[in-house]
């Protein structure tokens, strides 16, 4: 299924607007959380699915992991409770990445056939290939799957790099081809080429020439710095279809998100804000607090003065920093809602200023908090 870009405001390259999936418009831009195992690390999802902004605006999109889903509780078991939807409980649209960023995370013996690994469950062997990427992927039954693809970490050889483009580009031809279920689900190409403009550029005609429904592109945010990334991003931007989504994997941090959205980026995910929240480090208006320090313990504020997310709305700091310092669970959940909220605050902030023909504006007052002193 196409998944059909529809283009709002624009303001300079950046776009709102909406995709629509099988199971409803997604708002761009926007943010995905990732719900590693069926939920979110430490938050129901019915909570994550109340969490709206006095403009209705909420996370419209899930991600789920199909690395951790393929080894417990299995593909076939999901599909038998109902699919990622009925098992989660989570009804509206639903993005599985491939199981590629993980499983080359554990430094997997690759071949032109797939990636072999072994699992972090149990030790034993598995052969992941881009056939069995997309079956898993559509037993799992989520709207948008994506190829299976070689991401290589940076700086890596330029040898390294074409490999990846010319391996990830056979294995998306392959994941084409394995495809059974058109009708709801759609999938989505990658592009690879490192912080290469030309590659970066090379690699993104070549898949956009294979006819994805939609496009990612991927292998950023892995030792690069921002200035080397923007570039790369903006090269393959100018390549991909004006009527499709385009995604960026892994990159979450403020100012990386709303400098790509300046370059014309629809979709984002990142772990960035619940991991931290885990640790209890939060995202505020003036930057990071970590609500385990001392000087905490008797604070009767909010997180954050002027923030209306149901933590800040019944928590206060004194009693935040006391459960985290006990490792109470609830710690995690109230941190980890508070810097969700955070997030749609910002991809709200990014909305309007879009809209406003202020974007230009909004990037200069998020790098003045989260990136002070750029390099050069
Ligand atoms: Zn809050």
């Amino acid at each position: 299924m196409i998944a059909e870009f529809t283009s709002g405001a624009r303001d300079g390259s950046a776009r709102a607007g909406s995709v629509r999936l099988a199971r409803g418009e997604v708002a761009t831009p926007g943010f995905m959380p990732v719900a590693t195992r069926g939920t979110v690390r430490a938050l129901p999802t019915h909570v994550l699915a109340g969490l709206r902004t006095a403009n209705d605006a909420g996370f419209d999109l899930l991600l789920s992991n199909t690395y951790h889903l393929m080894l417990r509780p299995g593909a076939e078991a999901v599909a038998e409770l109902g699919g990622l939807h009925a098992f989660t409980g989570w009804d509206g649209p639903m993005l599985t990445d491939s199981g590629g960023y993980q499983v080359f995370s554990l430094e997997p013996r690759v071949t032109d056939e797939g990636a072999e690994f072994a699992s972090t469950y149990d030790g034993s062997r598995h052969l992941l290939t881009p056939e069995l990427a997309v079956q898993v992927q559509e037993l799992l039954g989520a709207d948008v799957q994506m190829v299976l693809d070689v991401c290589p970490p940076l700086p890596s050889s330029r040898e390294v790099l074409e490999r990846a483009v010319d391996t990830t580009e056979a294995w998306a031809r392959r994941a084409l081809r394995a495809r059974t279920r058109l009708g709801d689900q759609s999938l989505f190409g990658i592009v690879q080429g490192g912080v290469d403009i030309g590659l970066r550029a090379q690699a993104a005609e070549r898949t956009v020439a294979l006819g994805f429904d939609g496009s990612a592109i991927g292998g950023l945010s892995v030792g690069e710095s921002r200035a080397e990334m923007l570039p790369a991003i903006e090269a393959a931007v100018a390549v991909l279809p004006e009527d499709r989504p385009r995604y960026l994997m892994g990159v979450g941090d403020p100012v990386s998100i709303v400098e790509a959205v300046a370059r014309g980026i629809d979709l984002f995910y990142c772990v960035l804000p619940t991991r931290l929240a885990r640790h209890g480090t939060l995202l505020t208006d003036g930057g990071r607090l970590n609500i385990t320090r001392a000087e905490f313990a008797r604070d009767p504020g909010p997180i954050q003065a002027g923030c209306t997310c149901p933590s800040c709305t019944h928590y206060e700091r004194g009693l935040l920093r006391h459960l985290a310092a006990v490792d109470e669970p609830a710690a995690a959940t109230i941190c980890t809602i508070h810097n969700l909220w955070w997030m749609l605050q910002l991809i709200e902030r990014i909305r309007t200023a879009i809209g406003e023909g202020r974007l230009t504006a909004l990037r200069a007052e998020v790098a003045a908090v989260w990136d002070p002193s750029p390099p050069g």
